[in-house]
């Protein structure tokens, strides 16, 4: 299963183009066959980041397996003339995660976001699944670089858990995981953004009809629009022209 997966290319990254059961069918054998992986969930936005971070994309290219998040990506992909299974984006896989672990006995450890927020997330979730077992968590506004880092790492080792959650926003939870990936015990290491808010109820999820017609970010707009401006109004139109002139490039090649 690991070796046979579906990918599809958007400029020099490539993707899993895979369904949801897919992505927790993987993470499942990842676990069972215990060597540690990265996978990065990646949206548009990360994709324009890449453009003006040279590590940043490094980063993604020597990450195991990058995950297709969002309907920025599938447009980039319609342009290239390949169709994008599904939309692997965190925010839908954790719940299904949260399931497939409580079911496996799989344990998680959350870092990343404001003070309190990873504790909240751990409750409500341990409410819906009485059997999962959320062993550790850890705010994101650490002193990295500090000996805070070191006991963090130190403390998710000894937590055992097979799944390490990191919502630090992008670049900086994929360039943590990539820096710190043979430091590390879990077997899974994902990089997750702004989940925690969501699943702390701190920001509300755009309702169901909005999210299946691929206009979440319309919503996210809405409720920050001053830090989400540049990433949707300004970005989205940006990231089609980066996809339709490398397009042109590999035509013309
Ligand atoms: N964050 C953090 N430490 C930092 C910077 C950010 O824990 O030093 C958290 C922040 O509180 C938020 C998440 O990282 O929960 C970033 O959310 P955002 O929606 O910006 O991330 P994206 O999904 O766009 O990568």
């Amino acid at each position: 299963m690991l070796q046979s997966l579906p990918k599809l290319q958007l400029f020099d990254l490539h993707f899993l183009n895979i369904w949801m059961y897919q992505a927790l069918d993987l993470i499942t054998d990842i676990i069972h066959q215990g060597t540690t992986t990265t996978i990065f969930i990646i949206n548009a936005d990360c994709l324009n980041k890449t453009f003006d971070d040279p590590e940043y994309r490094h980063t993604l290219q020597e990450a195991d397996h990058l995950f297709a998040d969002g309907s920025g990506i599938r447009l980039g992909c319609r342009i290239m003339g390949e169709t994008l299974l599904d939309n692997v984006n965190g925010t839908d896989l954790f719940p299904l995660l949260c399931e497939r672990a409580a079911q496996h006995n799989f344990s998680l450890f959350l870092f990343g976001a404001k003070p309190g927020v990873a504790d909240q997330v751990k409750q409500t979730m341990t409410q819906r699944y009485p059997k999962l077992n959320i062993v550790g968590s850890q705010h994101g506004y650490l002193n990295f670089k500090s000996s805070e880092e070191q006991i963090l790492i130190q403390n998710i080792n000894n937590s055992k858990a097979d799944i390490l959650l990191v919502a630090l926003g992008a670049p900086l939870q994929e360039k943590w995981l990539a820096a710190h990936r043979s430091q590390l015990a879990p077997k899974v290491l994902i990089g997750v953004g702004g989940l925690f808010d969501f699943y702390s109820g701190n920001i509300p999820r755009a309702p169901l009809w909005l999210r299946k017609k691929g206009l979440e970010w319309t919503y996210r707009l809405y409720q920050e629009p001053r830090r989400l401006f540049k990433r949707y109004i300004l970005g989205n139109p940006l990231f089609i022209w980066r996809v339709l002139r490398w397009k042109w490039s590999k035509s013309h090649s």
